[in-house]
């Protein structure tokens, strides 16, 4: 049972009042959950200790961590809402509001599901913790999935890859995505699970002494020709992730390179290019292969360089080169602006001028790394207030907060984060990031409602394109705008995402079928007012 001491002793520099708030969360949770059992027999207060202990080893702050050991206790009817916000703040009833799962009397079976994390993400656009706290939640349920019934299991390991990893991997949690895949995959295909376990071992045990070789030589190269406090290691694939890839390579093992790739680590962004001026100096790169994300950040943030090599003892090697700063923002994403070291310098360096509260620094120092995100929210109003989420986390739970059923809105989900992405420019060289398969009409609504209810044309590369060309990663797609033009109702066959269907569904004055008509309809039209201003109607 993990004790309120290694809670503790997992933080970083927590305060004495932070100690004594966590100490109280801890008895609090442990007397409420008294005399309840997991599946697995065990003592239920295991989980949410062990929740809160993943929350303290992300760097979470102590409202955090405490909501990971009280998430379960309202849910089970054993504190009410009014004494926890007594004891514990607002912010934090707010959190495991977020993150309890609905009663069963209102919604039954898959609808019950889908309406928890339509809720989940509605409070996530309020507070990005919520959504942190349900992670690392899902994470400790993970791990202990094999006592949960046998019919349950299928579907929870599904959820998780489905929705829970690709939220993980949005918010540049790329550790906590690895883990959340590599923990559903046996219940979902243990046979392939298997299969992939034993080529990676197979392929690891043969390129071992090799890999070691090539890291050693590397490391002397460097270090000879000046570069200082650098350090390398080596990662391993993810075995969901190595599934996914042995499918689109027809399952030859043979041709994927990055089972095991060596990480050079150095002090600075300019040591990245040194590093990597050196090491293709010491092996020939492979043409086509060199990627460069730290000019070119992926969406969710994610910086390095990766170039593949020819080496004389390993083949074919792929090296990532990034700072210490990049690898911390590779592995923990979001999280890693929350801890407390690094916000106090977050707020200084980038936000000087900003209301010195926690977590209303959030949303500048996420954009600040994600420029083109940001720009991607052009609203004025937006800009001025102090949103808490990256602005796509918004939209997403915007564009979905109006879904009709469960099925839609589990589908629309999917198809937000589960597909491919395809990043494409504007003119002026903002990114926008889309679904694979996406259209000149998903890109004029994803900029801005107004430009997609009238689009009149579209230019990609430079030439006229018609609405439903396919656009492809690097297109420079230009709109061409007319007060006059409006949607057609073909369109609604041509877009990809939900938000432009959502959009064209508006303009021609389609109604959906809604269940609970007052609350949808009040919902959508103070949204409308935030996200799109004056444009809305
Ligand atoms: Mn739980």
């Amino acid at each position: 049972m993990t004790t309120a001491k290694e809670i503790i002793a997992a933080m970083s520099h927590p305060s004495e009042a932070d100690i004594a708030y966590i100490e109280k969360a801890y008895e609090l949770a442990k007397k409420a959950h008294e005399g309840q059992l997991r599946y697995s027999g065990e003592p239920y207060f295991i989980h949410p200790a062990a929740t809160a202990k993943v929350l303290a080893e992300y760097g979470m702050d102590a409202t955090t961590i405490a909501a990971g050991l009280l998430h379960d206790v309202v849910e089970d009817g054993k504190a009410t809402c009014e004494d926890i916000e007594k004891d514990f703040g607002k912010d934090l009833l707010f959190i495991i509001d977020g993150v309890t799962k609905l009663g069963t009397h209102k919604y039954h079976g898959a609808e019950r599901h889908a309406e928890s994390l339509r809720r989940l993400l509605v409070a996530t656009a309020s507070d990005i913790r919520v959504l942190i706290v349900k992670l690392a939640d899902r994470y400790n349920n993970m791990q202990t999935l094999e006592h949960v019934p046998e019919h349950k299991r299928r579907r929870i390991a599904l959820e998780t890859i489905e929705i829970y990893a690709p939220i993980a991997d949005r918010l540049g949690m790329g550790r906590m995505k690895t883990a959340l895949e590599d923990l559903a995959f046996p219940y979902i295909d243990p046979d392939a699970a298997q299969h992939v376990a034993e080529m990676r071992k197979l392929k690891t045990k043969e390129t071992e002494a090799g890999l070691a070789k090539v890291r050693k030589e590397i490391g002397q190269e460097l270090a000879k020709k000046g570069l200082k406090d650098f350090h390398t290691d080596i990662r391993m694939k993810g075995l969901w992730s190595l599934h996914q890839k042995l499918k689109r390579k027809n399952d030859d093992i043979n041709l994927i390179h990055d089972i095991a790739a060596l990480r050079v680590i150095v002090p600075t962004m300019e040591d990245c290019y040194v590093a990597l001026g050196l090491i293709h100096a010491l092996y020939k790169p492979i043409p086509g292969q060199f990627k460069d994300y730290i000019a070119f950040p992926k969406p969710n943030g994610y910086q390095s360089l990766h170039t593949t090599v020819m080496t004389p003892d390993a083949g074919v090697v792929e090296i990532q080169i990034r700072t210490e700063e990049m690898h911390r923002h590779a592995s923990f994403g979001i999280a890693s602006h929350m801890s407390y070291k690094q916000l106090g310098k977050d707020i200084d360096q980038l936000n000087p001028n900003a209301q010195r509260s926690r977590f209303s620094s959030l949303a500048s120092s996420w954009r600040s790394l994600i420029p083109s995100l940001m720009r991607m929210s052009k609203s004025g109003e937006e800009a001025s207030s102090p949103a808490k989420v990256p602005p796509w986390l918004a939209e997403l739970a915007e564009a979905h907060a109006e879904a009709t059923g469960s099925q839609e809105f589990v589908e629309g989900l999917k198809e937000d984060f589960f597909s491919h992405r395809v990043f494409v420019f504007t003119p002026k060289g903002d990114v926008v990031d889309l679904p694979a398969a996406s259209t000149p009409i998903d890109f004029a609504y994803a900029i801005h409602s107004d430009l997609g209810d009238h689009l009149q044309g579209a230019k990609v590369n430079g030439k006229l394109a018609s609405f439903d060309t396919v656009l492809s990663n690097g297109d420079i797609v230009e709109i061409i705008r007319r007060d006059s033009a409006h949607p057609s109702p073909k369109w609604l066959e041509l877009v990809r995402t939900s938000l432009a269907r959502k959009n064209i569904r508006a303009a021609l004055g389609l109604t959906e079928p809604t269940k609970h008509p007052g609350r949808r309809a009040r919902h959508r039209r103070s949204s409308m007012r935030t996200l799109h201003g004056k444009s809305a109607h």
